[in-house]
């Protein structure tokens, strides 16, 4: 019987199944997809993710960013930050925390095959693709029916499959999200100016646009607006033109790469993170708004702090709540912030609208500001103790 069964095979997932396997526990993942294809295509992934120093850590310890194709990884340096005026900007930069980059821009699909090879070495075993269709607990575990017919009995389940996440609703988990009207579209951009290494996001009163750099010298479009159904109407000219119009022309003219794919937002939060057997990780126990790019951080971060507390208190429903207790602070903290950012700097009330500006102002003139802002976002101080050390991550004590 293995001691842990993950389920869901995304980046929170398969990082948490490659720390506990290194940590010397035997682990099975469950996921409903099948494996990542071996070769990345020529062009961009539409889907990308602004990982940070932090989260490069945790992925190094579990092995996997030795596997990462780093041609299809862009570091950024510089983070511009401006609202509705050109002229009342922040700009974040790598030299405000010492550091060579801010962080990388890494294609989803990338970094899934880089965990996956991880996996492969730290022994953990697939079921894949599968899903999960029945749990029972019990004192001494719990026992997993999946669709294909397998049974799975083990000591800890770690439910990491998502917003949408079954095995959280099966374990009888409650589940509190609050959708936005915001959507975010995606899209590969070109554009007509470069900024080098720089990542750009404007506040707009319809939501933030965020565009981050690829490997190609082109751009990943992140789009939160209000104006979502009626922008993935446009033809192709006329999104170009109402984005060109949105960014300021800061970039000068933009131009669609690729096709546009738009995804639902929400804030969502589980009031309870554990119960007999079961625990949640990743977006399966919290979803932020995108506008930051800390979704995934905040997963990966989960993922390392849980192996830490099982390294401590073994597999027991003390490590549980003791990693509950240590990450729904941080959690709450970070979806207040960047509540506090889009009400601010996107218009709205106006008194939201003065603090936005008093940060900005703030931010702008004091690099220890600017520091708060980034170490929040790194979110490195609500981490392990061998990361905040800046240790190499203990393997194998059981
Ligand atoms: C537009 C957009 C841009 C974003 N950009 C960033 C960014 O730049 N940086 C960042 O940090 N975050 C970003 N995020 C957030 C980030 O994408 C999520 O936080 C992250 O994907 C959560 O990872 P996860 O592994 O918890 O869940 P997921 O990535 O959703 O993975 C869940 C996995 O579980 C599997 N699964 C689901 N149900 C089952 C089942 N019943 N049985 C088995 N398997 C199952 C799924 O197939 C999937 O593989 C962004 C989000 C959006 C919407």
């Amino acid at each position: 019987m293995p001691d842990v069964v993950v389920v869901g095979g995304g980046a929170v997932g398969l990082t948490a199944a490659a720390l506990l396997a290194r940590s010397g526990f035997e682990v099975e993942l469950v996921e409903q997809r099948g494996l990542p294809p071996k070769e990345p295509g020529p062009d961009p992934e539409i889907r990308v993710l602004a990982l940070t120093p932090a989260s490069e850590a945790i992925l190094q310890a579990c092995g996997a960013w030795q596997n990462l194709d780093l041609s299809r990884a862009g570091p950024w340096t510089r983070m511009q930050v401006w609202g509705e005026t050109d002229h009342d900007g922040i700009e974040f930069l790598a030299s405000d925390i010492n550091k060579p980059q801010l962080g990388h821009i890494v294609e989803n699909t990338v970094l899934i095959r880089a965990l996956h090879q991880a996996l492969q070495d730290g022994g953990v075993t697939l079921h894949c693709p599968d899903s999960v269709a029945r749990i029972e607990s019990y004192t001494s575990g719990v026992t997993l029916n999946l669709d294909s017919g397998t049974q799975l009995d083990a000591r800890l389940v770690v439910a990491a499959d998502g917003v949408d996440s079954k095995t959280r609703s099966l374990a009888g988990l409650e589940w509190d999200y609050q959708p936005y009207r915001e959507q975010a579209i995606v899209a590969e951009i070109e554009t007509e100016l470069l900024g080098e290494q720089t990542a750009w996001q404007r506040f707009t009163p319809d939501g933030p646009v965020a565009l981050l750099p690829l490997f190609n010298r082109h751009y990943s479009l992140v789009w939160s607006t209000t104006r979502a159904e009626a922008l993935m109407e446009l033809d192709p000219e006329g999104f170009e033109a109402a984005l060109t119009e949105a960014t300021g022309g800061r970039l000068g003219a933009m131009r669609l790469c690729g096709p546009r794919k738009s995804f639902p937002l929400g804030r969502g939060c589980a009031p309870h993170w554990c119960t007999d057997g079961v625990v949640l990780a990743g977006d399966a126990a919290h979803v932020v708004h995108p506008l930051a790019g800390l979704g995934q951080n905040l997963g990966l971060m989960d993922a390392a702090v849980l192996q830490e507390e099982i390294d401590i208190h073994s597999l027991s429903m003390r490590a549980m709540r003791a990693y509950e207790r240590r990450r729904k602070g941080p959690v709450r903290a970070t979806q207040y912030l960047l509540e506090g950012f889009r009400l601010g700097f996107g218009g709205g009330w106006q008194g939201f609208r003065q603090a936005g500006d008093l940060a900005m102002e703030l931010a702008g003139r004091y690099r220890a500001v600017r520091r708060f802002f980034i170490h929040q976002a790194d979110g490195c101080l609500d981490g392990p103790r061998w990361l905040r050390a800046g240790e190499a991550f203990p393997e194998s004590r059981v």
